[in-house]
């Protein structure tokens, strides 16, 4: 029986789902059973100030406040719930470079200019991610190795079109590798080839955002959880409202992507939560050796894409999924269990200890969404599954506008975004419908 399962049935139902919005409490998860210990960290009361105040500890918001704090600022994190409690405290934990629309896409929809403004910061992210470990000696499991994996032919043709493009934009550590070396690495015989990148990686999610956090702590930054924000207050400086406190700030930085509500709507309108669903086993110990001897983490390249990794306590963390407009699913091991065992039909005998939900921000670009919300009020959302490695490389860019370079914003701020066709009532279907049609053509090979 499943950890989730067995919360489930323990007592009766929370008003609040564990993990689901409005609730306070961690989802579920692996890594909410096995993450740092965490200090006390009181709700707002009261009237603060700041030089910049940010709304959401997940990775935008943390990012952004420890590079603010490195350069002096005196900066007030705000989170609803706890930090790493969205996305990033539940995520597969891959760091993958680029965009969830690659340099091609950028390059053909949005020019060459555009795409030479983003394809210089393509690879940043997880560098910021793997100095910050070193710096900070983060407890975050850091294992090197990332892997895309191609099921048909047209993805290895994608793996080789993929290899060449990121060479084209400087990245030397790509590694094609055909099917019997494929299987040897991952123990499935379902992959055609693979390109290994070197230099990304995976990590235990949450553990890095609270690695970050106690960073951002150890600068003097404050972080108030249990502070969910109701209103910003617009203004030179601007007034943030949560609970019984409020923050005078010269800067906000809004953070809070899927997991946003209805605090500032038109935020709400061109991007649309998903719900992506992550089992992890009982620890496999050396019963499969073949299973990821290398310790890399693999995603493979259908449109509706798996992706895992083994923790460092040796379970399989297998994801996949998307449901658009995040709908909680009743039975996450039922979802996600057939697809661990098509990849891995060995492990039909192993239990499921932990199986939970998370979401994600998809916009129509499936580009992030970077602007601002009044002069001095900023925010970044919507990295559509693809968000490890951008938000800590947004952090950064954040940090720099404030600081008044705003080239590196400007590159991100200038893309065209749109609402969903069908408004917010058919968005659901139209794109679940959209998505039904890519996945067809994956299970066909086309
Ligand atoms: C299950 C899952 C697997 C994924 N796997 C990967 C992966 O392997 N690799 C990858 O690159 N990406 C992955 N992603 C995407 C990645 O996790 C996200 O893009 C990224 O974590 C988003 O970070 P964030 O800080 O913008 O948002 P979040 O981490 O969701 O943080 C937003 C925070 O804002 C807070 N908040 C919201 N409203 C308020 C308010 N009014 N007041 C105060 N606080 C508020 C929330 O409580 C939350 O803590 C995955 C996502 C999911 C859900």
């Amino acid at each position: 029986m499943s950890a989730h399962a067995s919360i489930l049935k323990a007592g009766p139902a929370p008003v609040q789902a564990l993990g689901q919005p409005g609730s306070t409490t961690h989802a579920p998860s692996y890594y909410a059973a096995s993450g740092l210990p965490q200090p006390e960290r009181p709700p707002l009361q009261g009237r603060v100030e700041a030089d910049v105040c940010i709304i959401g500890a997940g990775y935008t918001g943390l990012s952004s406040a420890l590079h603010l704090a490195e350069a002096g600022f005196k900066v007030v994190v705000l989170e609803a719930a706890r930090v790493g409690w969205g996305a990033s405290g539940r995520n597969g934990g891959q760091l993958v470079h680029s965009y969830s629309r690659d340099m091609d896409v950028i390059e053909a929809r949005h020019g060459q200019d555009a795409a030479r403004a983003l394809g210089r910061m393509a690879f940043e992210g997880a560098e910021i991610i793997k100095a910050r470990i070193a710096r900070y000696g983060i407890d975050c499991h850091f294992r090197p190795g990332g892997v895309f994996a191609a099921i048909t032919d047209k993805q290895v043709h994608q793996l080789e079109h993929h290899k060449a493009l990121w060479e084209r934009y400087g990245h030397t550590q790509l590694e094609l590798r055909d099917g019997r070396q494929s299987e040897a690495a991952i123990g499935s015989r379902r992959y055609r080839a693979t390109l290994l990148d070197h230099s990304t990686g995976h990590v235990h999610p949450l553990r890095l955002a609270q690695g970050e956090a106690a960073a951002f702590e150890a600068l003097g930054g404050v972080i108030h959880e249990l502070s969910a924000v109701t209103r910003i207050e617009r203004g030179e400086p601007a007034v943030v409202h949560a609970g019984r406190g409020q923050v005078k700030a010269r800067f906000v930085i809004v953070a809070c992507n899927a997991y946003i509500g209805d605090l500032e709507p038109q935020l709400a309108a061109r991007s649309m939560p998903c719900g992506t669903q992550v089992i992890a086993t009982e620890p496999l110990g050396e019963r499969f050796p073949e299973i990821l001897p290398t310790e890399q983490c693999v995603e493979d390249c259908n449109f509706l894409l798996d992706y895992f990794r083994l923790s460092a306590d040796r379970r399989l963390v297998y994801g996949g999924g998307v449901i658009y407009g995040a709908r909680d699913p009743a039975h996450i091991e039922s979802i996600i269990r057939p697809k661990m065992l098509k990849t891995f039909p060995q492990l039909k005998d192993v239990r499921i200890d932990y199986a939970w939900t998370g979401n994600f921000l998809l916009t129509l670009t499936r580009l992030p969404e970077v602007g601002r919300l009044a002069s001095n009020i900023y925010y970044s959302q919507g990295c559509s599954g693809h968000g490890v490695t951008f938000t800590h490389l947004i952090g950064r860019v954040l940090a720099e506008v404030i600081q008044g370079q705003s080239e590196r914003f400007d590159a991100f701020a200038s893309l065209p975004h749109y609402p969903f066709p069908g408004g917010r009532l058919l968005r659901v279907p139209f794109t679940a419908l959209g998505a039904a049609y890519y996945d067809l053509r994956d299970k066909l090979g086309l």
